[in-house]
């Protein structure tokens, strides 16, 4: 089964939710980027709740980013998704590894530890909308939960998770962002906050065989949950040769003389995809002199 993420509403709109399964994407993240276990995980909770986020946006130029500046061993996450379910991302350290403090649980809150997560949405506007939160637990759920009660004033329930086989693969992946809307009645925030807190965790569920869509349908049960839409979710990078090739041309002569004096190969490498692109000398000789 590929990966999909779902759009729906119960409680005749009072309530809207998300939900991802994204087993592929978290995967293909942690192998283009050789990621230590809590760094797939972390990279694998943001990338899912990326696709989701990016399905809230309007127009099929929007882009959003979910970045994470902290404090912690991992020191950083970036992730960029669009409106159509294509996400990409990286962490600044990809090796690091901490001891758990649970047993069988990745101890991801620590790999970030203090810092601040922003949220930036562009729509096509001189300025990209920028809002942002101090980071909760570092598990990544909490703090969005946090940031859109807060920056957003939407109550949410988030959930992201990344379960993985004995050999370090992915073994399952996904989540849900359930949102209350304005106007809704405090019974359906009171009965929906029962039903999360007695919810077994995103990761046990999808192991467990059920769908996203049977997680959110039975977690709505009563309250008429309409799914409205389904969609792929992907890890797909927009690099190129071409787009790599028009950043050297931006350099400088000097830069490019030097690099060509040297006489080596220039490597660069996609920081969201990992994807290496070699340009031998000659090559740079050719950037040069179209350089004018
Ligand atoms: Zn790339």
């Amino acid at each position: 089964m590929s990966d999909y993420m779902i759009r729906g509403t119960a409680k005749d709109g009072e309530i809207r939710f998300f939900g991802a399964f994204t087993k592929d994407t978290a995967e293909y993240a942690r192998r283009a980027h050789e990621l230590s276990p809590i760094a797939a995980a972390a990279l694998g909770r943001l990338l899912t709740a990326g696709a989701m986020m990016g399905a809230m946006m309007k127009n099929d130029d929007d882009l959003l980013t979910l970045k994470i500046d902290c404090d912690g061993p991992i020191k950083g996450l970036v992730v960029t998704a669009d409106p159509k379910g294509r996400v990409k991302g990286y962490v600044r350290n990809p090796d690091v590894v901490l001891p758990s403090k649970k047993p069988g649980k990745l101890n991801v809150g620590d790999a970030l530890d203090l810092g601040v997560l922003s949220v930036i949405r562009d729509v096509g506007l001189k300025e990209p909308y920028v809002g942002q939160t101090i980071l909760q637990t570092g598990e990544i759920a909490e703090d969005l939960t946090y940031y859109f009660a807060t920056s957003e004033q939407t109550p949410s329930s988030v959930a992201l998770g990344v379960l993985f086989e004995k050999d370090g693969t992915v073994k399952t992946a996904g989540g849900f962002i359930v949102q209350v809307m304005p106007g809704a009645s405090d019974e359906t925030l009171t009965e929906l906050e029962e039903r999360l807190t007695a919810l077994k965790p995103v990761t046990t569920l999808l192991d467990e065989g059920k769908t996203i869509e049977a997680i959110l349908t039975e977690l709505f049960d009563g309250m008429e949950p309409e799914i409205l839409d389904r969609m792929p979710v992907a890890f797909v990078c927009n690099c190129s040769r071409e787009k790599t090739e028009e950043m050297l041309s931006a350099l400088s002569k000097a830069d490019l003389q030097e690099m060509i004096d040297e006489g080596k190969e220039i490597e660069v490498v996609c920081h969201f995809c990992s994807k290496k692109y070699v340009f031998p000398v000659e090559e740079l000789s050719e950037i040069m002199k179209k350089h004018g």
